[in-house]
């Protein structure tokens, strides 16, 4: 561990960072069993941290209990998933093309590609997710999985959580003989050890959830480096819904439930809080806006993450109501009770395509709806918001028939078209899509969340005529794990035929 506060911070990171490079020197060639052990030894650590860890996190993070806890069991459920990947194998996508030696007019060579591990990545700690997207969160466990070592540095909005869960990795390394220094853990209290980090080289990769500004900071820094790396940043979203006309008619009620508690849940801090609401202009909208309103109002709020994120939430907040043509129900009580307090604004498609500060984040219980003077105009707002992590369409049959076109559209904005419920919720499998195009993240093709965001720390690398006892063993002819793999062109877990 390293707290960086004063001038040897250069010096500090660059003996981090050798250390790294060397684990990954050793712990790329380590076999997938002990991989998978080892991550699922972090997670029994961090279960053997019980409520002291739960404690430790709700003083810092203003969280509550019930949250934290379901948040620890989804962390260490991410470390089991991986294991159980490594331990399966398939994932290094091993790809066998067999030489045809009498091809004409050339003979075609042996080719044999698989993917390996990059070299020593950094994670950002994110204030808003102090286990599942910090110190041995999603991108850590990815990494370790991928046969990356790992650097993460702590978020100081919840420095001596991160500290427990880095003494529970140090525990796993010393149980599984892994290479010491495999993971390391660093402190700061500035942007001068990120940007050390990032543009050390002997970093490979970089993994960051937070704000556009910090995100698209670490980008650049990796884009001004002699060699530059790939920085998988996630930041903002306003994931706009689209309210289809007979929803509104026929559902009006349970819509206001729904969408109540998405915007409020977990005081809005999600990367998934619903920020933007559309729907054509009836009497069934202002219904609408008029309940939810009242709704978001009876909730009782509470601290946010830190003081910045709520200074920022108000700051925001009052900046997007105070435009020109933004409004909100009249006469509604808050409470507030001293801490920051929801709050649902409406303006017209005309003012919100004039006004870019209506497409900014407003990270917290906030939500803009836009009542749009019919679909066509609707569209034109929906596209003209950049980059999203998701998009929701809340509509009966009727409204899907009538709408069916959209879909194309949604494509475009979006990594993650909903149907029928609120954006909030992340379901942590195969088949999730957290990611979209920019702001939402810098690269766009590719998942923070789930098995596949392994993808994001490998590159393949392709054998040609190699001898067969030079090949990985799962290129070999004789597959010794029986791991699915293209051979030919045809899945096999055999050998090569
Ligand atoms: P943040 O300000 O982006 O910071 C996240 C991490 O990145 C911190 O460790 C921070 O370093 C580092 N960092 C930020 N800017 C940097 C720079 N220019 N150079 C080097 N390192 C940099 O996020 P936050 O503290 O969690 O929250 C601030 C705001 O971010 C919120 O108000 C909200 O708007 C947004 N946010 C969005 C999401 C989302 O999922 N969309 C999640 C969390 C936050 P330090 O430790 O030195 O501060």
């Amino acid at each position: 561990m390293v707290t960086t506060k004063n001038a040897t911070l250069t010096a500090s990171i660059d003996e981090v960072m050798m250390n790294v490079l060397n684990a990954f020197n050793e712990y790329k060639k380590i076999l997938p069993e002990q991989k998978a052990n080892f991550l699922e030894t972090i997670a029994n650590e961090i279960e053997a941290l019980g409520d002291a860890l739960i404690n430790q996190a709700c003083e810092e993070t203003n969280l509550p209990a019930t949250r934290l806890t379901g948040e620890r069991a989804r962390t260490t459920m991410q470390l089991r998933m991986f294991a159980a990947m490594v331990k399966e194998g398939s994932w290094v996508e091993a790809s066998i093309d067999t030489a045809i030696p009498d091809r004409k007019p050339t003979p075609k060579p042996d080719l044999r590609k698989m993917l390996f591990p990059l070299g020593p990545v950094i994670v950002f700690g994110a204030s808003n997710f102090p286990f599942a997207y910090s110190t041995a969160g999603g991108d850590t466990a990815s990494a370790l999985a991928a046969g990356c070592s790992v650097v993460v540095k702590a978020h100081p909005a919840h420095a001596k959580t991160s500290q427990m869960v880095y003494e529970a990795i140090k525990t796993a390394i010393e149980k599984c003989n892994m290479p010491a220094n495999v993971f390391q853990h660093v402190h700061d209290e500035g942007f001068k050890t990120g940007k050390d980090l990032v543009q050390h080289p002997a970093t490979a990769a970089v993994g960051f959830t937070g704000s556009l500004s910090g995100g698209k900071a670490l980008y650049d820094y990796a884009n001004e480096r002699k060699n530059p790396i790939p920085v998988f940043s996630e930041m903002g979203s306003i994931n706009p819904i689209i309210f289809f006309p007979d929803t509104l008619e026929k559902n009006n009620e349970a819509l206001v439930k729904m969408y109540s508690g998405s915007v409020t849940l977990g005081m809005g801090q999600f990367c998934t809080n619903p920020g933007l609401m559309l729907a054509i202009e009836s009497d069934a909208l202002n219904i609408f806006l008029k309940n939810l309103s009242e709704e978001v109002s009876k909730f009782t709020p509470s601290k946010m993450l830190h003081e910045g994120i709520q200074k920022a939430y108000v700051e925001k907040m009052q900046k997007a109501l105070s435009q020109k043509g933004v409004d909100v129900i009249k006469n509604i009580f808050h409470q507030s009770n001293g801490v920051a307090y929801p709050k649902i604004a409406f303006t017209s498609g005309e003012t919100f395509l004039q006004n870019p500060t209506l497409h900014e984040e407003v990270f917290g219980p906030y939500s803009l709806m836009v009542k749009c003077k019919d679909i066509n105009e609707l569209k034109r707002v929906w596209m003209s918001v950049r980059g999203q992590l998701t998009t929701s369409l809340m509509g009966t049959d009727k409204d899907f028939n009538e709408y069916k076109n959209i879909i194309e559209e949604a494509k475009t904005i979006a990594g993650r078209i909903i149907f029928n419920h609120p954006p909030t919720g992340v379901e942590v499998c195969p088949s999730m899509m957290h990611g979209g195009p920019y702001p939402a993240t810098t690269d766009s093709r590719f998942t923070a969340v789930g098995i596949n965001s392994v993808k994001r720390w490998v590159r393949p690398v392709c054998f040609q005529n190699c001898p067969e006892y030079l090949l990985p063993e799962e290129l070999k002819n004789n597959n010794p794990k029986k791991i699915w793999r293209l051979v030919n062109n045809h899945f096999t877990n055999g050998d090569v035929a």
